[in-house]
């Protein structure tokens, strides 16, 4: 093990106290209750020490982006009441893997990667007997960045509802990664495009509840929130700088 210099829980304290406070402040702006925005606490490349000292404070729900490290942490650390969410880009030979073992997957990017989910989830629903449905976002690529993952909007509306035509996958809502940037006011545009995306996808399409919209990180979480988050993706921000691999 590298990296093994001790963890200051009093400081992941106060990071998480100072998220919640300014999860309330951006809602409250807004005229939206907190309790409407779910954090989810980045944990990806964090030992599962992290977790633990998080789930104790009162968090919940957690978010990786590998399958094979988010798996080993599940496998260590598993409670009724502990949430794992997928964030990362999914290869189609994970999808047996990923099925069922998330709260939700965040990133399903293509109509091949729903796919390979359905598949998946028809030979397990064969093998139990039981109907199995996995929650899933549709991840889509706002800003148009070559280095991000997702649907284009354009083709959002057409993909989403192939995907909604698939029966073990239970479609909520949207997500997207927002741009680097130096103000999180230049990214404001690319959250209210969600949004608006996500007004549209629920006229035209329908189907689906379309509630959620996962959106905001360490650098935007307060802005997207204004901007109609119903979850924020935090990791930095709680746990602080991750070590580069
Ligand atoms: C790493 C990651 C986050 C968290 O990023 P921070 O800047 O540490 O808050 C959120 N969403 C996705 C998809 C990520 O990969």
């Amino acid at each position: 093990m590298i990296n093994q210099s001790p963890i200051n829980q009093e400081l992941i304290a106060e990071n998480i106290a100072h998220v919640r406070a300014r999860i309330a402040e951006s809602a409250q702006r807004v005229g939206r209750l907190p309790q409407e925005i779910t954090l989810v606490a980045v944990s990806k490349t964090k030992s599962l020490d992290y977790v633990k000292i998080a789930y104790n404070l009162g968090i919940r729900d957690f978010g990786e982006n590998r399958v094979q490290e988010a798996l080993e942490k599940q496998a260590a650390f598993c409670l009724p009441d502990l949430y794992w969410h997928m964030i990362g880009h999914l290869q189609t030979n994970k999808a047996q893997k990923v099925f069922g073992a998330f709260r939700c997957i965040h990133s399903v990017d293509s109509l091949h990667v729903a796919e390979a989910l359905q598949r998946v989830a028809e030979k397990k629903s064969q093998a139990s007997g039981e109907d199995v449905r996995q929650p899933v976002l549709l991840q889509v690529n706002i800003s148009g960045e070559a280095s991000k993952e997702g649907m284009t909007p354009d083709e959002a509306p057409a993909i989403a509802r192939q995907i909604l035509s698939l029966s073990h996958l239970e479609v909520q809502g949207l997500m997207t990664v927002a741009p680097l940037v130096d103000d999180p006011e230049q990214v404001r545009p690319v959250f209210r495009a969600l949004r608006h995306l996500r007004d549209r996808l629920r006229e035209e399409v329908g189907d689906a509840n379309w509630d959620q919209l996962s959106m905001g990180m360490t650098d935007d979480y307060p802005v997207a929130i204004e901007e109609g988050a119903t979850i924020v993706r935090v990791g930095r921000a709680i746990f602080g700088e991750r070590v580069k691999k």
